[in-house]
């Protein structure tokens, strides 16, 4: 592909695929509780938030207890920000649990307790970008519009193109092929989530997540291998990345910050903070474990007290 806003490819199969995806769809997506209508707007914005760093399936409990106790923003809004990040769990990125709050926040007083409904203005509440804002107007409202992520960048790629996409930031050229494969939306499907170009953006998603995997792809259960360049010149590169490799966890700021907030989350009975002694035993590296919690402290994750205990913000 080149880095042009244009692919460099006439696509002759498209209606092809999107059949044999739709059909796919309809017979295997997996039934996860935001998907089909079943939840307001607010609840897939919740569940885009929280998949972000997270597999959809490991995403479920989490969302359910979610949901059940702050079913909209302005519960959310109203929740102690210890119970916000005791309840985001081992979802990693804790962060995203107070932006998402915010957000709530916002909705709550300039939105009437409702998500707007413009992907601009989606996209200027705080931690929502281009992906989350473009898969909330698709999934939760049913508009017409390219939902760009790394599944669906590597599905087109190589079922369009033959080619990997190689990761990193989303180039013109992928936005381009998302916009020209979207199906026209037939006006007589009145159900949101049952718009051709919902199924196809969702069916494309799930394809990546379940079937078209980066290192690993089933091509023999694949529903479009009959259409699918990429496997039919031999897979070419499978699995190149542009990106380097994840870094490790063993030993990162991320596992220690994860290892203070987890004891947090989990102090015995009736205690509201770890004091320095506990504090220690979590990490043998004191000078990491400082950095790490200092940093948790500017995030507004923790608080640290005058005597040097830390505790959940109140
Ligand atoms: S045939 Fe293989 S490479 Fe092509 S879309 Fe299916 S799983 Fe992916």
């Amino acid at each position: 592909m080149n880095d042009t806003n244009e692919p460099n490819t006439e696509i002759e199969n498209a209606e092809a695929v999107a059949d044999a995806l739709a059909e796919w769809w309809h017979a295997s997506a997996r039934d996860l509780p935001w998907r089909f209508g079943r939840t307001t707007a607010w609840g897939v914005l919740v569940s885009e938030v929280m998949s972000q760093q997270t597999q959809m399936i490991r995403v479920v409990p989490y969302w359910n207890d979610w949901m059940e106790r702050w079913p909209d923003a302005v519960a959310l809004a109203d929740a102690a920000k210890a119970d916000v990040i005791t309840a985001w769990g081992r979802l990693g990125y804790p962060r995203r649990a107070l932006r998402l709050q915010e957000c709530a926040r916002v909705v709550a007083s300039d939105y009437d307790n409702k998500l707007p409904r413009t992907y601009d203005e989606l996209l200027a509440l705080l931690g929502i970008g281009d992906y989350t804002a473009s898969a909330v107007m698709s999934f939760a409202f049913g508009e017409r519009i390219a939902v760009v992520d790394t599944n669906i960048r590597r599905v087109l790629s190589r079922v369009f193109l033959g080619e990997e996409s190689l990761g990193g930031a989303a180039r013109p050229a992928e936005r381009a092929l998302a916009k020209q494969m979207l199906p026209q939306d037939d006006a007589s499907k009145c159900r949101r989530f049952d718009r051709p170009s919902v199924v196809w953006n969702q069916s494309v998603m799930e394809l990546g997540a379940t079937v078209c995997t980066a290192k690993a792809p089933l091509c023999e259960a694949c529903p479009v291998s009959g259409h699918c360049v990429f496997l039919h010149n031999g897979r070419p590169g499978l699995g190149e990345r542009r990106t380097r490799p994840r870094q490790r966890f063993q030993g990162t700021d991320r596992q220690v910050r994860g290892l203070v907030l987890n004891a947090l989350r989990n102090l015995p009975g009736g205690a509201t903070a770890l004091n320095r002694k506990s504090l220690e035993r979590l990490w043998d590296d004191h000078i990491q474990l400082d950095r790490c919690i200092a940093s948790l402290d500017e995030d507004g994750l923790i608080e640290i007290l005058p005597n040097a205990d830390v505790r959940l913000p109140v």
